[in-house]
């Protein structure tokens, strides 16, 4: 399976065809600027204006297409990579796909504790985090392989309990289930391939990721006016986060200037009150669509 050494410099990158991580995947490559469609009906999709071509995969199977180079890159979540115990490099954590392996038991079943699971019959998708957990615990547990609907499972007594991914919890309640330990906390990762790749495409994947953290610092910030009397511009200068020194620009009324600079939005509420206090006004708040610093 090995395409090491590789000198095309085509890109091939590996995302999932469909399933919960398919629309943010998408949605991250078009925001970066790579161009193509009819995803939906295709298992290789060439791109219109950037070297890359996408695959389009069972999730399952990109940790391992990555680690044979038959993909270059991958999209996949840190609970795939983790469960095949994949040798692939980790380029980027994407916080998307955030979700936990965690073991859950019915209700009033008393299973609380790891130690508790002891001679336990445990239902999973994940049989390699779940045994290593135990084990690494020193626990004996039987595990019961099953590939979907692992939560009705202590339900039909095929299991005592499940080790399953969990976002929000509504599934296990649905279920009678309450969540007990977390295995692995997980997110969608940006994995590339160990095997040798050419300089061209080093290069490629280079330019590829300078986009994704632009993307990605775009995202998180905003780009914010105001206008403010000149004499609170030292006060304001000091309240700002500002990841960049701001742009000060006169106005018409010669005792005010307009100020603009870029900010977490996380740190958009709290500094905009501050900002009023301050005498700011007029103050606007935009989203930004990339920055490369
Ligand atoms: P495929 O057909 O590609 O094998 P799948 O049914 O195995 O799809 P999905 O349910 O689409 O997979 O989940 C894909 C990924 O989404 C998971 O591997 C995990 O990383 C992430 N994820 C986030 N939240 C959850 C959740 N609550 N349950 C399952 N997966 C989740
Ligand atoms: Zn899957």
């Amino acid at each position: 399976m090995n395409r090491s050494l590789d000198h095309t410099t085509s890109l091939r990158i590996a995302i999932q065809k469909s399933g919960r991580l398919t629309d943010k995947t998408i949605d991250l490559l078009h925001g970066i600027g790579i161009e193509f469609d009819n995803y939906k009906r295709n298992l290789m999709v060439k791109t219109r204006n950037f070297d890359v071509e996408l695959l389009l995969l069972r999730d399952d199977d990109i940790p391992e297409y990555v680690q044979d180079g038959i993909c270059d890159l991958g999209f996949v979540g840190a609970n795939e990579v983790y469960e095949k115990d994949s040798k692939v490099t980790v380029l980027r954590g994407l916080n998307y796909g955030n979700c936990r392996l965690a073991v859950a038991s019915p209700n009033a079943s008393g299973l609380e504790t790891p130690e508790d699971f002891e001679g336990k019959r445990i239902a999973t998708s994940y049989p390699f985090l779940t045994q290593k957990f135990f084990q690494d615990r020193g626990i004996q547990v039987s595990l019961v392989e099953i590939s979907g609907a692992v939560e009705i499972t202590p339900q039909l007594e095929v299991a005592d309990a499940i080790s399953d991914l969990v976002s929000t919890g509504g599934t296990l309640k649905a279920n009678g289930l309450s969540e007990r330990f977390t295995i692995i906390e997980s997110e969608t990762k940006l994995i590339q391939t160990e095997q040798p790749l050419s300089e061209g495409k080093q290069r490629l994947i280079e330019k590829f990721l300078q986009r994704i953290d632009g993307y990605r610092t775009a995202k998180e910030s905003r780009y914010i006016l105001m206008n403010a009397p000149k004499n609170s511009v030292e006060q304001i200068k000091e309240l700002l986060p500002s990841m960049k020194s701001p742009t000060i620009m006169p106005l018409a009324n010669e005792e005010m200037v307009a100020i603009h600079t870029v900010i977490p939005y996380n740190q958009f509420w709290d500094v905009m009150e501050q900002l009023q206090e301050a005498g700011a006004s007029d103050i606007v708040m935009l989203p930004i669509e990339s920055m490369i610093a």
